[in-house]
């Protein structure tokens, strides 16, 4: 890590900012899922632990710049208190007199959680006097919300030009070492796996793996179709990305020029239609991919793919997961994305590096109950993507060099 560290600053006292991500699934007024909240709260400890004032500071949802209660992030207050076993001040805005206020309140070790940033619509446009007056609060800044480092907004950018210090938090420090090795040093054999719906996406990860020698490809999903449709099969109701044919077919030629094994799926579930994805009304049946009509609908990966897709794993030292390899939201088709989130646990168990990011593939962990097993689990859905295709993230920028 050539950035300055939260370890490096002298924090006692010190009213310290970390800009985390916070933005969790809230049912009822409750949390739903806090695994991003615990994932911040090593940085979190550690900063109370050194008489730190702390500072909280995240985006929830999409308000699109205005009050709206529903994406109040009060609730995840209370469930920060109850992790921390101590109590968490509010400030139900993250700018103005009580904000202030609350702040001067703080003593060593306190913490206060300031409300959802994208309530002004400055934040997502990266204002300069919206950054300086988040900036007023403290004395020293930290971030920790590598989700959120592929955006240049206030919060993450436009801040660090107004502090004395901007450091990376534990959690970012961790994401960047992990992520960092992975595109630099790889262990062979490297294998990527690759789903969801946007093939436009994940262009530039593809690309970069393969600039990188990436061993394997494996592509899951409604990418494959658009993969599919390019060679001339027959995909019908499928979802596909039409404009990306000829990259599709791109990047199946550069695989082979550079000696990289592209697997796409040989079977998949299928409905006869798109419409009547409704709960128990599903009729999907498991078909080899050739055998696909015009009216079929593909939803997931098959049991023959989830065997093919995890005999490529076996001997594989290095692995990064990002995307499902079906409509995840909509059981049964959560087959296939939780198959391969216990395929790459056991290739983990088996002594690979197993990285897994994104929204889908890191529930799927969770629900598969593998997420110990699992090397690393990136916060970032974006943020990975970018940063494994070699992109620079806007939000590390911005930090301090050490
Ligand atoms: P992405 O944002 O590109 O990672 O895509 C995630 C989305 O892809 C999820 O909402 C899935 O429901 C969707 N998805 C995955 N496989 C399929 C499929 N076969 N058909 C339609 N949508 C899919």
């Amino acid at each position: 890590m050539t950035k300055l560290s939260i370890k490096d600053l002298y924090l006692k006292s010190k009213r310290v900012f970390i800009r985390v991500d916070f933005n969790v699934p809230i049912k009822d007024g409750k949390v739903d899922d806090d695994t991003r909240i615990r994932a911040a709260l090593p940085t979190i400890n550690y900063a109370t632990e050194q008489s730190a004032r702390v500072i909280l500071a995240s985006h929830f949802g999409r308000p699109k710049g205005e009050r709206v209660e529903k994406y109040s992030l009060a609730p995840v207050a209370e469930h920060l208190s109850s992790l921390l076993g101590k109590p968490v001040t509010f400030a139900t805005d993250c700018i103005g007199e009580e904000a202030k206020k609350k702040v001067g309140a703080l003593k060593d070790g306190d913490v206060l959680l300031l409300e959802n940033l994208r309530f002004h619509k400055e934040e997502e446009k990266n204002d300069d006097e919206f950054a300086a007056q988040l900036a007023k609060l403290c004395d020293l800044y930290v971030n920790d919300a590598f989700g959120a480092a592929h955006r240049a907004h206030a919060s993450t950018v436009g801040i660090t030009k107004h502090v004395k210090k901007a450091a990376a938090g534990l959690l970012m420090q961790k994401e960047l070492d992990y992520l960092g090795r992975v595109i630099t040093n790889p262990e062979h054999p490297f294998v990527a796996i690759l789903g969801g719906a946007k093939v436009s996406d994940k262009i530039p990860v593809i690309n970069a793996l393969i600039d990188r020698k990436v061993d394997k490809i494996l592509i899951g999903g409604a990418m494959a179709y658009t993969f599919f449709k390019a060679q001339g099969f027959t995909v019908g109701k499928s979802l596909v990305e039409n404009e990306m044919m000829p990259t599709a077919l791109e990047i199946m030629k550069r695989a082979e020029a550079e000696g990289v094994e592209l697997l796409l799926p040989t079977d998949h579930q299928v409905v006869d239609s798109y419409e009547p994805v409704k709960g128990d009304k599903i009729i999907a049946k498991t078909i080899p991919v050739e055998f696909t009509n015009a009216g079929h609908a593909g939803m997931d990966i098959g049991v023959e793919t989830v065997s093919h897709f995890a005999n490529a794993l076996h001997d594989a030292k290095t692995i990064i997961w990002n995307g499902p390899m079906g409509v995840f939201e909509e059981p049964p088709f959560n087959e296939g994305t939780i198959s391969i989130a216990r395929a790459v646990a056991e290739a983990a168990d088996r002594g690979a590096t197993v990285i897994v990011g994104g929204g889908d593939s890191v529930a799927a962990v969770v629900q598969a109950g593998v997420a110990d097993r699992i090397t690393h689990i990136s916060t970032g859905g974006g943020a990975t993507l970018e940063f494994l295709a070699g992109e620079e993230l806007p939000g590390v920028v911005a930090l301090n060099d050490k």
